[in-house]
């Protein structure tokens, strides 16, 4: 069975080479970082890209390949312009690396309409977001299966449609920022709630799908938990963890 891990805040590792998102992925990779070479960005919000800076600065001694960042044009444009830009962090587009070839640091435009293989025959697909910000969902697939990431997302039609459409998918991970009090402040940050993100997946109710919820906020972290217990009715729910693996 095909699996990614969740290894850091709303990050997944697709393989050795292959990350989505780089939210504190130091503390879970350390080391094994260094075998990465493609993060998949979402968004350019802090909590999914933080780790970036790190990963290439902490190894940078060690690494022999670049970093390449595969993201929307605007996600790109975001970091290049407020965090390497030589003023928060170094343009490490510019700098060779001391023990390998190339730059430390690329960035290539994801194509939405393009699937991307990866080791193992596995491939990936981005998906549009509907984010305060420019982003993307991924759609991961191995074999005969697929799991559908959301990332930070406010509406769920792109991931209902997706999953009407495809035969393939049989797991979801969707996340679930806010308490269902927290309504109106989920509406203006383009987050969900229990009760937003069940109505959303209401079509989807019976299809079976493996359901994963993350990015919960800390704070709200046991009212979401039991509003989670109140809405999911038949969904087969778990609430992912650092380190988790998830099967799909
Ligand atoms: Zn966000
Ligand atoms: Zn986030």
């Amino acid at each position: 069975m095909p699996n990614i891990q969740e290894v850091g805040h709303s990050s997944f590792l697709i393989d050795a080479r292959n990350v989505i998102d780089a939210g504190n992925i130091l503390r879970t990779l350390g080391e094994k970082s260094i075998a990465l070479e493609t993060v998949w960005v979402t968004h350019s919000h802090l909590d999914h890209i933080v780790d970036l800076a790190f990963i290439i600065d902490e190894y940078f001694d060690t690494r022999t390949k670049t970093l390449k960042i595969m993201a929307l044009k605007e996600t790109i444009d975001a970091l290049k312009a407020h965090v390497f830009n030589n003023v928060i962090w170094p343009d490490f587009s510019k700098i060779p690396l001391p023990h390998g070839e190339g730059m430390a640091l690329s960035y290539e435009e994801i194509d939405l309409n393009k699937t991307y293989t990866l080791e193992n025959e596995k491939k990936i697909k981005a998906f549009t977001g509907d984010h305060t910000v420019a982003s993307v969902g991924y759609k991961v697939s191995s074999g005969n299966s697929a799991i559908l990431l959301s990332s930070d997302t406010y509406s769920l039609e792109e991931v209902v449609t997706l999953v009407h459409e495809d035969e393939q998918i049989s797991t979801l991970v969707i996340e679930c920022s806010f308490p269902v009090r927290m309504a109106e402040l989920a509406k203006s940050s383009k987050h969900l709630t229990p009760e937003l993100l069940f109505n959303g997946l209401k079509t989807l109710e019976n299809k079976g799908l493996k359901l994963y919820i993350n990015h919960i906020k800390a704070m709200y972290q046991e009212e979401i938990i039991k509003e989670i217990e109140v809405y999911k009715k038949e969904w087969d729910v778990m609430i992912l963890k650092e380190g988790v693996t998830l099967e799909f």
